[in-house]
């Protein structure tokens, strides 16, 4: 069977075709300009791939109720071109196949879920941390949705003490993504992420966010395994430092074997950086 996969990104397209197992047969990368410019070209694509069905994993805030009008459309997204944009509709009429849709961020918990990282279990949180942050979960099995989808990099954080940094999300005074995301990185310490490497400071100033972050999806969702990817997370002396971090703050509260073995609890990518389009196969599948 041949799946089509979109995963759709405020800076790049990942367009690929597998099948239900997990194999990818071709992919191919485009830059995210306006949806007069991009779809056409997604489309073209796919239309030569003869898929039996479309997972398309979006940017958001996207509408994912079923029973709402705008269901498949893009909401208030900073991207104006792409604002309130049907682009599942625009699939939908050019390719005549069934489509599952979700969040970036839940697609690729779905991957992970069940191809990589969190085979072995029901439920997960994926936290990626790159341009922004974002939180997909599994929850019974199944991407949680409810009013609107989670939008865990803009839960509000207490500051780590002494530190002086101005969150930079245009929306909260203390947002996770405002203080920890690979550009708040940058802001704060006036070079790219990937330079330093070397400045251990750094990473115990965000080791300390991400931390924090983390004991709150537990205390909320207690997921079963946390996987944390995105561009941020290749500095990967992050990992002993947050798992330390993680324990120091429940300091004791919860009582459950993961956090005993909490190295194979918070734990990076099983898909390496496939899990998006490995989860659209996967939604995809479902419906045939
Ligand atoms: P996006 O979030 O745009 O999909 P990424 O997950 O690659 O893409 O995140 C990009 C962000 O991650 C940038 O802010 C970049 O500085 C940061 N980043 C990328 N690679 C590294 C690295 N090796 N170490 C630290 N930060 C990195
Ligand atoms: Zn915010």
């Amino acid at each position: 069977m041949r799946i089509g996969a979109l995963e759709a990104g405020g800076t790049k397209m990942v367009l690929a075709v597998g099948n239900e197992e997990g194999k990818i047969f071709d992919r191919r990368t485009i830059p995210t300009r306006t949806p007069e410019e991009t779809m056409p070209e997604i489309i073209r694509y796919f239309q030569g791939q003869h898929i039996a069905s479309l997972g398309v994993a979006c940017f958001g805030p996207i509408d994912l109720n079923r029973k709402s009008e705008t269901y498949g459309s893009i909401l208030m997204t900073p991207k104006l071109a792409w604002r309130h944009y049907d682009i599942l509709g625009t699939l939908g009429n050019a390719l005549h196949v069934p489509m599952a849709f979700d969040t970036d961020v839940n697609g690729s918990a779905v991957g992970e879920h069940r191809f990589g990282a969190a085979k072995d279990v029901d439920s997960c949180v994926y936290i990626t941390i790159g341009t922004g942050i974002g939180i997909g979960v599994i929850a019974d099995g199944k991407p949680l949705h409810g009013a609107l989808h989670p939008e865990g990099g803009h839960i509000m954080m207490g500051k780590k003490p002494g530190d002086d940094f101005k969150c930079i999300c245009p929306n909260h005074d203390c947002c996770f993504e405002g203080m920890a995301s690979g550009p708040a990185i940058e802001k704060r310490w006036g070079m790219k992420a990937y330079e330093l490497s070397d400045r251990p400071e750094v990473w115990e100033t965000e080791s300390w966010y991400i931390a924090q972050a983390i004991v709150d999806y537990i205390m909320i969702l207690s997921p079963q395994r946390i996987i944390l990817g995105g561009g941020v997370m290749k500095q990967t002396q992050l990992f002993p430092m947050i798992c330390a971090k993680v324990k120091e703050m429940i300091h004791g509260y919860l009582v459950m074997p993961e956090l005993d073995d909490i190295e194979h609890y918070i734990v990076s990518p099983g898909c390496g950086d496939d899990q998006g389009i490995l989860g659209c196969i996967a939604m995809a599948a479902e419906l045939l």
